[in-house]
């Protein structure tokens, strides 16, 4: 299980046990060893490795951060140079253009090894791939933060005479589509507002760089933000899970 989400934290674990059976450690020094481990590799060693599998860690400060800090908790920051360099540029213009605004992302990719899937995305397995947060406007007018605690599953639904994929994919049996609106609970309690001229914004800046690949969006929301012209704006496919509650971005 530590090995599915975290990457590394399954051999860290067996590491612990090994030396807390030779040491005859108990349970509460091996998970306090455990701890201290595993905080280690992560914000010392892996940083530091990640270059040779051609990846390097987001930031957690400044204009781009990740909106749940989990995110880096659990070793699923890790992006090309290309696509932190793209981020990191894209995220100064945002804030540039809306004073304060700060930039969130979710999940990217784990620090080593092309092909090693970090579940449930179907894709992030090559440090290409990146998957950015909605902006919203709270009630109190403060702009940096997020009805949901992942940031994945408040969904901005089609409206009536829209085109729908999620019912679509629906009807053709993908009962995965739209799952994470099972678990995730809405935070914001109606307090939140999906900005929509930053997230416009910041799709439109990505689609426009020169870096980018491809962009997944749910292609009601395609429509309802006049994006019509950018050909790299996508459909996912049934396949994958909605997004019309988060950006997925992709450089070359
Ligand atoms: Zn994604």
């Amino acid at each position: 299980m530590l090995t599915i989400i975290t990457q590394v934290g399954g051999v860290l674990y067996f590491l612990t046990l090994l030396t807390a059976k030779a040491f005859k450690l108990n349970q509460l020094k091996g998970l306090a060893m455990f701890g201290v481990l595993y905080l280690i590799t992560s914000f010392a060693i892996l940083p530091a490795m990640a270059p040779v599998f051609g990846r390097t860690a987001l930031p957690f400060t400044g204009n781009l951060k990740p909106l749940n800090f989990g995110t880096c908790l659990l070793n699923r920051h890790y992006v090309t140079p290309e696509l932190k360099y793209q981020l990191v540029e894209i995220a100064d213009e945002m804030n540039k253009q809306f004073a304060g605004s700060v930039t969130h992302y979710l999940d990217g990719n784990f620090p080593f090894f092309n092909g090693f899937p970090l579940i449930p995305h179907l894709s992030h397995n090559d440090g290409k791939k990146l998957d950015l947060a909605f902006f919203y406007t709270k009630k109190d007018g403060s702009i940096n933060s997020a009805p949901g605690f992942i940031g994945y599953g408040i969904y901005e639904s089609p409206a009536e005479g829209e085109v729908d994929y999620p019912a679509r994919c629906r009807e053709q049996g993908y009962w995965q589509y739209g799952i994470l609106s099972s678990f995730v609970i809405n935070l914001g309690n109606g307090d939140y507002q999906l900005d929509v001229d930053r997230t416009r914004t910041l799709i439109k800046l990505m689609a426009e760089h020169r870096l980018t690949s491809k962009i997944f969006i749910e292609p009601h929301l395609k429509q309802r933000w006049e994006l019509d012209q950018y050909k790299n704006i996508r459909f996912q496919g049934c396949r994958a899970v909605r997004h019309d509650d988060h950006i997925h971005t992709q450089v070359r």
